[in-house]
């Protein structure tokens, strides 16, 4: 049996399983997403995912036509169906169909699909030796134009950053605002540790909400007994750092050792960076919601 996939209250062969050109989400990128994964059988940070969904709607003024229970129900159906214990899921809301106008109110349903596959992860050598990272000249978006806490399907200024990461052979960017503030990288949040302090940028600078940084920044405070300060950093905190690490979804916690053409601390993925990585990877298999029960 092939990969099903939910569509709209269905579920669809993969081969079937296809949207209309008139479909918002993709003539402008009208709609919002979620990536999240299930580790041996558990959904991690469900809820956390779909309310981070639901607001990302509101904010464009989408109305999920489900309850986040309904919703929740299907993510955990598709696994099933699917016999996925380890997996990586997405969650799609489009706009729905409508004419090749901009107007949202001419769309007569939004589509809800939920894809679950086998998870793509970076190459396990990078969590040991780190990756190597630039600052790209393409700005964040700001939140007076489109608001980086939105997960919105309209991800170009993430992709214009990652092109030009690609062209310097760096594994991710890391995006300034319009100050010259640090942000994010394309799809990961940023950590730096001076001094045995953890910084991250705080959620006004213009990021996505991390639910992989909320998570280390409780563990760095509980296990770690860390200090955890949401600060503004520029390019010169982090070529001074003693440690810098990524978090996200896809890549859980993993080091940076350059940034810039700079070597980071010692060139090696720092002790409290290891410390995290390991108490996250012990988090992911201990937490989540069944799903064959
Ligand atoms: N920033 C951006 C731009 C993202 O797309 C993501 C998700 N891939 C993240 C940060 C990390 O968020 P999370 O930990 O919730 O996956």
């Amino acid at each position: 049996m092939g990969l099903k996939i939910y569509m709209n209250g269905k579920m669809t062969d993969k081969e079937h399983a296809k949207i209309s050109v008139f479909d918002h989400g993709l003539l402008y990128g009208d709609g919002v997403f979620e990536g999240i994964r299930a580790y041996s059988g558990r959904v991690f940070r469900l809820r956390d995912h779909l309310e981070r969904l639901y607001d990302s709607a509101r904010a464009i003024r989408l109305t999920i036509p489900m309850t986040i229970e309904e919703l929740e129900k299907a993510v955990i159906a598709t696994l099933r169906i699917n016999k996925l214990k380890d997996a990586y899921i997405r969650l799609v809301i489009t706009r729905g169909n409508g004419d090749l106008g901009l107007d949202p109110d001419k769309c007569s349903e939004p589509s809800i699909i939920i894809i679950t596959d086998k998870i793509k992860l970076y190459p396990e050598a990078y969590y040991k030796k780190g990756l190597e990272i630039v600052t790209v000249s393409t700005r964040k978006n700001s939140h007076d134009t489109l608001s980086p806490s939105i997960k919105s399907l309209n991800y170009l200024n993430n992709i214009l950053a990652k092109i030009e990461a690609k062209l310097c052979n760096a594994q991710e960017a890391i995006m300034l605002n319009k100050d010259g503030y640090v942000t994010e990288c394309t799809g990961d949040n940023i950590f730096i540790i001076k001094n045995g302090e953890l910084l991250t940028p705080p959620s006004y600078v213009g990021i996505l909400n991390g639910i992989t940084r909320k998570t280390v920044m409780k563990l760095a405070v509980k296990k770690l007994a860390m200090t955890v300060k949401e600060e503004l950093f520029t390019q010169f905190h982090m070529y001074t750092a003693n440690e810098c690490f990524l978090t996200g979804t896809g890549a859980e916690v993993i080091p940076v050792i350059r940034i810039d053409d700079r070597i980071i601390g010692d060139g090696k993925p720092g002790k409290y960076t290891i410390k995290l990585i390991t108490e996250f990877r012990k988090l992911t298999t201990s937490e989540g919601v069944e799903v064959f029960r």
